[in-house]
């Protein structure tokens, strides 16, 4: 085309379609739901925009919010049009092309090492896997800013953008054309896009309609001389002979006859009823799963691990549905400090307003998934009015509640974890497996934001220190609760002792850990760099205070000796205190804490544990 400009992929995204278009994955119905999503981000954006501005919307078709799915199966062609937001040039350059995301190169390493090329949408680069399917595609697009361009590339490293002069005009919106690859051939039948539609994007906010044939019957005047030189006509008229003699009579009469004939209309794929209006109990867990694929982007395999579907109602009213994925994604804590993006959506009466509302949960719970839908909030005012409504304080506090409290019972309903078994006859059921071992995944998945959490939020902190989990020097490989700790506590225990290092294989030859092992005290091991953060948040759960075995203060139960040692050793804590005093040594002890060192070098109470110095050096060298 003589107006075409041409350009070139940004070189990652060049690399990822080359691994699509020469993908042996069979698993390549995954294109349609990614087009659908993205039909349906666009037509969020201006549903968005036209509640402060009408005229967004335009009159007539272009106002109705709807996606389309047209084939053409002559031309191999499948199209998917929205009346969404649309892309000017400029969008259409920039989003499919020449800028990758940040996921881009994290899926590419992802897939090459044997990851699964259904989570493409959670990468933010889901458009490019039309090239699974299609080996030429053109993106139509007009944007109310802007005229009507078209996008097209045959992916072989570089693509096209021309001002459109020759399609029909959009109004508003984008068509995808994919021109499909041969051995592509089953997404031209209508039944197969219904069934995708059916299994990956039931639960779109828009209506999705496919041009669907039908056969129809209707009645037409005979013909006089008419030839049957149709294969259907002639079938007819076979079926017809039997009929014929019984209305002989009216067949002569009206001189008509029955012919099929295919005809065209737009067949409505899905039931929009937004599923968290509906009661929780008339919801099944198969929808719920499903629901969270659509929302989440994610498509693994796995069943979220949890969910939590509940409404407020008082002075702000408001529908949630939560959900704690089955994995975390490839960048939770990568972007944890400069990223504030929570994962919930925030809808207000139905209407998608955003999900990038930081106000509705606090960072360490971004991992959840979900959506607020608020009748509370007002629809017609700017997100950044939004973001200061005061209701949006009373949503955070309720949100935070519900989901640690989803989280509680995750560990409640494992089987693994129930700490009282003795007490209480476990009960066997069904499904015991499926939530066996549930809570370590959600531990190991997750862990890290719980403990993010102690740090941060001082309200909840004991809530939190409730889901913690860890190692102890009696836990014999497994994880263990605070809750657990203490019942196991000894008689005249006062304190949760712990440790901190870097791996429980090191923190069990430490001679701090002799005298108490000896005493059969347990010790909790914490391994994690941020778990001497963690700790100087954490001073304290249910009247116990935490003691870092390795730090002075450290009180065992009393020995009578002890004043009798103290004294026939002054002298020497004395000479030694002083030969010392030029290494930093504040003060030298008896102490009863060892049982086979001859001496050991503590942290002082308020000082920073080895561990810690050892962690500050690492980030400052
Ligand atoms: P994601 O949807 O995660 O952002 P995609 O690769 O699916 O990633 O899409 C890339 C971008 O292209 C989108 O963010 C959007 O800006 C743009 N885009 C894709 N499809 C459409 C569409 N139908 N209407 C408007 N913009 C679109
Ligand atoms: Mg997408």
């Amino acid at each position: 085309r003589s107006n075409a400009e041409k350009f070139e992929f940004q070189a990652e995204v060049s690399r990822l379609m080359d691994i699509l278009i020469n993908s042996l994955y069979s698993n390549k119905d995954i294109f349609l739901r990614e087009l659908i999503s993205n039909a349906s981000d666009a037509l969020d954006k201006i549903r968005f925009l036209s509640l402060t501005d009408k005229e967004v919307l335009g009159e007539g078709e272009s106002a109705k919010l709807d996606i389309q799915i047209k084939l053409d199966k002559d031309k191999k062609i499948l199209s998917i049009r929205d009346k969404g937001i649309g892309m000017t040039k400029e969008d259409l350059i920039k989003n499919l092309g020449t800028i990758a995301k940040s996921g881009t190169s994290a899926f590419v390493e992802k897939v090459k090492t044997g990851g699964d090329l259904n989570l493409i949408g959670q990468f933010g680069v889901g458009f490019y896997s039309v090239y699974l399917v299609a080996d030429y595609v053109e993106v139509i697009s007009k944007h109310n800013d802007d005229k009507q361009y078209v996008w097209e590339s045959k992916a072989d490293g570089a693509f096209a953008v021309s001002e459109d002069t020759w399609n029909e005009p959009l109004g508003r919106g984008t068509e995808i054309r994919l021109h499909l690859r041969d051995e592509a051939g089953e997404y031209l039948e209508e039944s197969k896009l219904k069934e995708l539609v059916k299994k990956y994007s039931e639960f779109i906010n828009f209506p999705i309609y496919i041009w669907a044939s039908k056969e129809v019957e209707t009645e037409v005047p005979v013909d006089e001389d008419e030839s049957s030189d149709d294969a259907t006509d002639k079938e007819e008229s076979e079926d017809e002979d039997a009929e014929k003699d019984e209305d002989a009579e009216a067949e002569e009469k009206e001189k008509t006859k029955k012919v099929k004939e295919t005809v065209y209309e737009w067949e409505l794929l899905n039931d929009v009823k937004a599923i968290w209006l509906r009661s929780p109990k008339e919801v099944t867990e198969e929808e719920y799963t499903k629901f969270y694929h659509t929302l989440a982007k994610d498509f693994g395999e796995d069943k979220p691990l949890a969910w939590s579907h509940f409404s407020a109602e008082g002075d702000v009213e408001f529908k949630a549905l939560l959900f704690v994925p089955p994995k975390a994604p490839h960048d939770l804590y990568e972007s944890y400090y400069n990223s504030n993006k929570s994962n919930l959506k925030l809808f207000v009466r139905r209407v998608f307003i955003s999900d990038e509302f930081d106000e509705l949960l606090p960072k360490y719970l971004s991992f959840l998934k979900g959506l607020v839908d608020s009748d509370t909030l007002p629809l017609n005012v700017s997100r950044e009015m939004l973001q200061q409504h005061s209701s949006l304080k009373t949503i955070k506090k309720k949100l935070i509640r519900k989901a640690l409290d989803m989280i509680r019972k995750i560990a409640e309903e494992d089987p693994d974890e129930s700490n009282d078994k003795d007490e209480k006859e476990v009960e066997k059921s069904d499904d015991d497996n499926e939530k066996k071992g549930k809570y370590t995944k959600f531990w190991n998945e997750f862990g890290k934001s719980i403990k993010l959490g102690i740090i941060e939020d001082a309200t909840n902190r004991n809530r939190l220190a409730k889901l913690l989990r860890f190692e102890t020097s009696k836990s014999d490989g497994k994880l263990t609760s605070l809750d657990q700790y203490i019942s196991r506590m000894k008689s005249g225990q006062k304190d949760i002792f712990y440790i901190t290092g870097t791996s429980k294989e090191q923190l069990e030859k430490s001679p701090f850990l002799e005298r108490l092992t000896k005493k059969n005290y347990e010790v909790i091991f914490f391994t994690d760099p941020v778990d001497e953060y963690l700790m100087q948040y954490l001073m304290d759960y249910e009247d116990k205070k935490f003691q870092n075995v390795s730090k002075e203060g450290l009180k065992l139960g009393k020995d009578s000796k002890d004043k009798e040692l103290k004294e026939s050793f002054k002298d020497l804590t004395k000479w030694w205190k002083g030969a010392l005093a030029k290494e930093n040594v504040d003060d030298v002890k008896i102490s009863n804490r060892l049982a086979d060192s001859p001496c050991v070098v503590v942290t002082s109470k308020y000082g920073w544990s080895s561990n810690m110095e050892r962690i500050m050096q690492s980030q400052t060298l």
